[in-house]
């Protein structure tokens, strides 16, 4: 059962081979088992996980449950969900109980009727690419747990890698869903900008973040896509356009599908054994009946630097918010109001966080405005227009997700600016506001590698297609770490 494809197990519970209960007992088993090692989750609740069970299960007794209605999922704690604490990785929220649901958790658990397995950890306030930020300690990778599962959200990866949940959810403002499911072996996916409501969702860099499915296929993401999306008027970036079916196309043949290489993917940088991988999975791409064009991405060498001035501009004002007063952490002993915001936000960051609030502050603060932040935007506009350009003359555009495997724990923890570049092929994504994924695609040194697919605005449903006829024609995606048979 641990290893069942969404559908399968939906087709399981339809059928009465297995009820929402029996499996939420298996994953909540597996989660007490396998988590002390891997502290990929940081709430369980086994009582409300049951009582979401027994609910589904009335509902497919009922003949009113929809396709994922009983099928257990974690949830990465960034996203509010009333009743459950809701952490962001933070010291700041660490006893915070959301008073409400984000909207992908109301539609989830009470429209679609997945049962909630607890809260995944992860990089504090979503600032990481290793999961070595959360105040919750570090989250082991399933295949070598010397190693990092990747950030921010690690801890749903290691979850969905080691089976202690079928599938989970993810956040990406950088790549932190992408990078992750490379890392782990997974297929990950980040909407188009506004697809996904972020209302709900604690807001790390507004203009990038959107949220998405981890999972083990291609298959499972556009299911669970199919669950999360939609306009929603609580969040003032919702899209209102009709929703599709991500299912639907998933098996259109790929013949005539054009490839795009930028060339600046494929030059320096990359480790040669991931790039090996890569080059391997294209050359399957064109079995299938793509055809591969270079393209150029001019800009893309900005992505990073415009990334660290925008994405903490965003952060320095969205993190004002916790100041001790109404929720949160507050320090214990404090002199005037003053003194309390400042022992609280000095006691309840963590470095990096601090790191990105400082560098937020400077950014935007009067004479350096022009200097840093807009000059970063102009940056940001080249980069979206390079992909206008690009997708002129292809469909997708491929290359690697991560420069490398997954590194050791501790490794690039005291070196910022190394662990800034785990995103150098993810984040221009984010910056255009445009849908990516990555697809298992191989192996090196028996550690997982993911091809990334970048499409155009609104294409997600083609790359879900895209990534699907890739899975049906390898099993790298089936491949799971030792001891999760
Ligand atoms: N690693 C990037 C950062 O630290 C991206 C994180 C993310 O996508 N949330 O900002």
């Amino acid at each position: 059962m641990i290893n069942k494809s969404l559908k399968d197990l939906s087709q399981a519970l339809a059928a009465r081979q297995i009820s929402s209960v029996e499996l939420s007992t298996l994953f909540l088993g597996r989660i007490d088992r396998l988590n002390p090692t891997l502290n990929a989750f940081v709430t369980v609740d086994r009582e409300k996980s049951l009582k979401m069970a027994r609910e589904a299960d009335a509902r497919i007794a009922a003949g009113t449950a929809g396709p994922l209605t009983g099928i257990p999922i974690a949830q990465k704690d960034i996203f509010c969900a009333e009743g459950w604490t809701t952490t962001c990785g933070s010291k700041m929220l660490a006893n915070f109980v959301s008073p409400y649901d984000a909207t992908v958790i109301e539609k989830m658990h009470r429209d679609a009727g997945l049962v909630s397995l607890g809260k995944t950890n992860m990089d504090e306030f979503a600032m990481g690419s290793s999961n070595e930020t959360s105040f919750f300690g570090p989250v082991r990778n399933p295949w070598d747990t010397a190693r990092v599962p990747g950030g921010s959200s690690g801890g749903s990866a290691a979850a969905v890698a080691a089976r202690l949940a079928p599938a989970a959810t993810g956040t990406d403002t950088g790549g932190s869903i992408r990078q992750p499911a490379a890392l782990c072996n997974l297929t990950g996916l980040k909407p188009t900008y506004g697809v996904v409501s972020r209302y709900g969702m604690i807001a790390f860099a507004s203009s990038l973040d959107q949220g998405g499915p981890m999972a083990a296929s291609a298959e499972d993401c556009a299911l669970l896509l199919n669950t999360m999306v939609g306009f929603d008027e609580r969040d003032s970036t919702s899209l209102d356009r009709p929703v599709e079916d991500y299912a639907r196309d998933l098996e259109k043949p790929l013949n005539g599908l054009r490839i795009g290489l930028p060339k600046e993917f494929f030059g320096e940088g990359c480790d040669a054994e991931v790039m090996a991988a890569v080059r391997a999975a294209i050359a399957e791409y064109e079995k299938l009946g793509a055809t591969c064009v270079e393209i150029s991405l001019p800009n893309s060498h900005l992505s990073v630097p415009a990334y660290y001035v925008i994405a903490p501009a965003e952060a320095s004002s969205n993190l004002s918010r916790f100041d001790g007063v109404r929720y949160g952490y507050r320090a214990p002993d404090y002199g005037n109001l003053d003194d309390m915001y400042m022992k609280t936000r000095a006691q309840g960051f963590g470095a990096e966080v601090k790191r990105r609030i400082m560098i937020g502050a400077y950014v935007l603060s009067h004479g350096y405005y022009d200097a840093y932040y807009l000059q970063a935007q102009r940056i940001r506009r080249l980069i979206a227009n390079d992909f206008v350009e690009a997708f002129k003359q292809c469909d997708v555009i491929m290359g690697p997700t991560s420069p490398s495997t997954a590194f050791k724990l501790g490794e690039k923890a005291a070196d910022p600016v190394q662990m800034y570049l785990s995103d150098i092929y993810t984040i221009a994504v984010n910056l255009a506001g445009l849908p990516g994924m990555s697809v298992p695609c191989g192996f090196v040194s028996g550690l997982p590698v993911g091809l990334q697919l970048i499409g155009n605005y609104f294409a997600e449903g083609q790359l879900l297609n895209v990534a699907h006829c890739y899975q049906q024609a390898t099993d790298w995606h089936l491949r799971r770490p030792a001891g999760v048979e």
